[in-house]
């Protein structure tokens, strides 16, 4: 039986980098990859980098004024181009890999088979391997919700599948309003495609601060996306040509017919396939494999990392996993789950909203006497510039102290000057660096200026 020192299962960001950081350190590796086309991860193939092309090539799309014709001819590059860019990326990834030392890459299934033993199955057969470590990075997957018709029908798609959709659809029905449901409509709406989101709960973004998410539904409302708030399809079945939608919303059934229905639900844990008894790897409440402040599982030499732990499901988090092991396996072992502190996240609508920290009412809710800055983002002379002036701007600060609580932004470049609102948090400095600081003009970063001059 061939022996390593860690088996890597699965490819994504946490399982890359630390392959990488155990290779260079001298140890033989084995990274186990399910098909050869997801070297690299849910990610790279079929998550942010191809949403993140679409939305670009989208927003591009919508400034012209295109008949539907059209707009599939530009739908139909935009995906040719996002399968190069992602070729492009994936082989990128590969020649890192090939490039490191002490790294094998195996293609198949693996599974545990116990406490140091995996299996790999693959067209050639199965085998066993002996690993001294085991390290499970095997992502999410889509939720299937219990629709009657759903898994029948020819129009159903999820994250995974939509990517391949080669023709813009003239109708599309989303059904979830989170992160992912809401990216796609945007992207799908910009390319022409008329869009409707299904949301079972009443409130739109329930998570997020209430301002923020009124101006995201409002803009949403504005472009003519299609909203049905505590509402589910009951039913999907394929009739000529496309799928007819039952929908339950609160003034009685309506049917919607759709060239595509996008299943946005949520994403699980991936465990099902891992045989994870059999070295007595236990699951948590989320139902992803539940892991102490340092990843390791329940089992001895046996770690989980990224979105397979059902915490928080984004690329940067499962990186900071994997700086974490580094820390325990590596380093001096003082990185841990428990302080990593607070971090941002973006979501690609069109302007991206992006937020770190608190709400007002979670910070009122846990007693912050708070001030609250507010601008609109046609305030900044840059989103003038570049014609994006919808948005809204808001910042929640701590009365007392003058340490920022939250910052939430809904404006062109959210994704990037959210950034520094996390650096300025970090460093532990008041609002005023961000009021006071002299940054470049014309640019975004340039509207926290403007932003905490309205504190009040
Ligand atoms: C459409 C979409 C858009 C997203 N956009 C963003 C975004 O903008 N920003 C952001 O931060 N996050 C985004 N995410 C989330 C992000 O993709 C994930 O958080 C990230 O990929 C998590 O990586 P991971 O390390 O857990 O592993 P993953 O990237 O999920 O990789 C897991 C790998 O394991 C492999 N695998 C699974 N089972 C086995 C097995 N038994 N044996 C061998 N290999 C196996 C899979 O094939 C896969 O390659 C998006 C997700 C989706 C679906």
């Amino acid at each position: 039986m061939k022996k390593y020192d860690a088996i890597i299962i699965g490819s994504g960001m946490g399982g890359r980098t630390v392959a990488t950081d155990l290779a260079r350190a001298g140890k033989q590796v084995l990274m186990v990859e399910k098909c050869a086309e997801m070297l690299g991860g849910v990610y790279l193939n079929e998550g942010g980098i191809p949403a993140n092309a679409l939305a670009f090539k989208a927003q591009y799309s919508a400034q012209r004024d295109g008949m539907f014709i059209e707009q599939t001819a530009g739908y139909r590059t935009a995906i040719q181009d996002k399968d190069i860019l992602i070729a492009s990326l994936r082989e990128t990834c590969c020649d890192a890999l090939g490039r490191t030392d002490n790294i094998t890459v195996q293609i198949g299934t693996a599974s545990l088979a116990g406490e140091h033993l995996v299996r790999i199955e693959n067209e050639q057969g199965d085998v066993t391997v002996q690993g001294d470590k085991i390290f499970i990075n095997t992502g999410a997957v889509p939720i299937i919700p219990d629709i009657q018709g759903i898994r029948e029908s020819r129009y159903v798609y999820t994250s995974s599948t939509i990517f391949r959709l080669k023709e813009l659809p003239k109708r599309m029905i989303v059904i979830g309003g989170g992160y992912l449901g809401l990216e796609f409509a945007s992207i799908y709406s910009h390319f022409g495609s008329s869009v409707t989101i299904v949301e079972k709960q009443e409130n739109f973004l329930p998570n997020e601060d209430e301002e923020i998410a009124t101006a995201v539904k409002d803009s949403f409302l504005k472009r003519k996306i299609g909203l049905l708030l505590a509402s589910t399809v009951i039913k999907i079945e394929d009739v000529r040509g496309c799928a007819l939608l039952t929908i339950q919303t609160p003034a009685g059934e309506e049917l919607l017919y759709a060239d595509a229905v996008l299943i946005a639900a949520g994403r699980k844990p991936n465990v099902a396939e891992l045989n994870l008894r059999s070295a007595g790897v236990e699951l948590s409440r989320t139902g992803g494999i539940r892991v102490d402040e340092y990843l390791r599982t329940t089992a001895p030499d046996i770690w989980a990392l990224g979105d397979v732990t059902g915490e928080e499901q984004f690329q940067a988090i499962s990186l900071d996993d994997a700086r974490i092991i580094r820390s325990q396996l590596l380093g001096d072992k003082k990185r841990t789950l428990n302080n990593r502190g607070q971090f941002p996240y973006c979501v690609s609508v069109s302007p991206a909203f992006a937020r770190i920290g608190l709400t007002e009412k979670e910070a009122r809710g846990r007693g912050f006497s708070v001030k609250i800055a507010r601008m609109k983002s046609e305030e900044s002379s840059q989103s003038r510039i570049i014609g994006v002036r919808w948005g809204l701007l808001k910042a929640v600060v701590d009365a007392n102290t003058n340490q920022i609580l939250g910052v939430h932004l809904f404006s062109a470049m959210a994704h990037e000057t959210i950034n520094l609102a996390k650096a300025v948090m970090d460093a532990g400095v008041p609002y005023t660096a961000l009021r006071d600081g002299i940054f470049t003009h014309p640019s975004m970063t340039e509207a926290f200026n403007g932003l905490f001059e309205h504190l009040e």
